[in-house]
């Protein structure tokens, strides 16, 4: 398999460098992001909301090491918030934060400052109108991610979590996190992670998977479902129904250009459906995660770099 080969090799600077001369505008990249702007990314959201779907913003970044970097992510959390507000989009619009994006982690006091960050996007996507969710990222970051959940979640309930079936732990999280009004995205997971904290075999994590929305479906709280997988989503849509769930009660969610016809058939069929929009100009990492998902998108990667470079 690809994959792990892919995410190694995402983490050379010469390979970033080579990826990121590209313009956001070429094929590959425009594919999964939509631009660099607050602009680019409300218009975005606009053409979707029009569409009967709902959305969830990304400015995209991770890992960040230095405070300024991290006050600018969160001033670019607010400035898309009020936009979104000003363009009457918010109500079906919410944003995704990565911690460590916003300061996690930062050598002396990285997880008080990601709190901290994270309260004030919090409190301006209440005053907005909306929520957020907590990204999750590597597994080194869980418990981490967890507890600075937990935190936020006192002063802002509504605050969504992830969790990552890929990860040995999870069946556990989701049944910690399954009270009433607890909101989980449950993913497959997009990080290179270890046999010791995480199954391998894409057969085990489809598994863990339907263990997981088992537990999410029976429990009090609202399930964001976030996948491609149409066997995935099939059995979501089972579950929901022997659980008594009506349309709403849960979401679906996908990436912004991943299934767009699949994204409008659920919600022809009234179901509630969130698009995952990433932008800005970072987008390299996660354009890397999507590349290692998909081995097949590798042609057109390496048609798109050798015909801009
Ligand atoms: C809304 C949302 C939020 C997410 N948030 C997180 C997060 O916080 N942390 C995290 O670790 N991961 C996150 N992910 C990513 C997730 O963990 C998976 O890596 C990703 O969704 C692919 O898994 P899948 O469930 O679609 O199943 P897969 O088995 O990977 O794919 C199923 C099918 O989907 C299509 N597909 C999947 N990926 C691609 C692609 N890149 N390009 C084209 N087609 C594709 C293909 O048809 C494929 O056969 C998120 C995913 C979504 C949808």
């Amino acid at each position: 398999m690809l994959r792990q080969p892919l995410l190694v090799l995402a983490r050379s600077d010469r390979v970033k460098r080579l990826v990121t001369a590209m313009p956001v505008s070429s094929g590959i990249v425009s594919r999964y992001v939509p631009g660099e702007s607050t602009h680019d990314a409300v218009t975005a959201t606009g053409g979707l909301i029009e569409k009967g779907l709902h959305a969830t913003l990304d400015f995209l970044g991770e890992d960040t090491l230095d405070r300024e970097q991290a006050d600018a992510t969160v001033a670019a959390y607010l400035d898309v918030l009020s936009a979104l507000s000003d363009n009457g989009l918010a109500r079906n619009t919410e944003v995704s934060v990565k911690l460590s994006a916003v300061g996690q982690a930062l050598p002396d006091n990285g997880e008080k400052v990601a709190l901290e960050n994270a309260r004030t996007i919090c409190h301006a996507a209440r005053n907005a109108g909306t929520t957020v969710t907590v990204d999750m990222e590597d597994h080194t970051t869980t418990d981490s991610t967890l507890g600075i959940l937990r935190e936020l979640r006192k002063d802002f309930p509504e605050t969504g979590a992830v969790l990552q079936a890929y990860l040995h732990r999870t069946e556990s999280d989701c049944r910690d996190l399954a009270y009433e009004g607890s909101r989980v995205r449950l993913c497959k997971g997009a990080y290179n992670e270890p046999e010791s904290v995480a199954f391998q075999d894409k057969h085990d994590v489809d598994k863990s998977y339907v263990r997981c929305l088992k537990v999410l479906m029976a429990g009090q709280g609202y399930p964001m479902v976030a996948t491609h997988d149409p066997r995935m989503i099939d059995i979501a849509g089972a579950l929901a129904t022997r659980n008594g769930r009506a349309q709403g009660t849960y979401e679906y969610q996908m990436l912004f250009g991943i299934r767009p016809d699949e994204q409008s058939r659920l919600a022809e069929a009234g179901e509630k459906v969130r698009v995952y929009v990433p932008y800005g100009q970072e987008w390299y990492g996660y354009l890397m995660r999507r590349l290692a998902e998909r081995p097949s998108n590798l042609t057109f990667f390496l048609h798109s770099l050798v015909s801009t470079t």
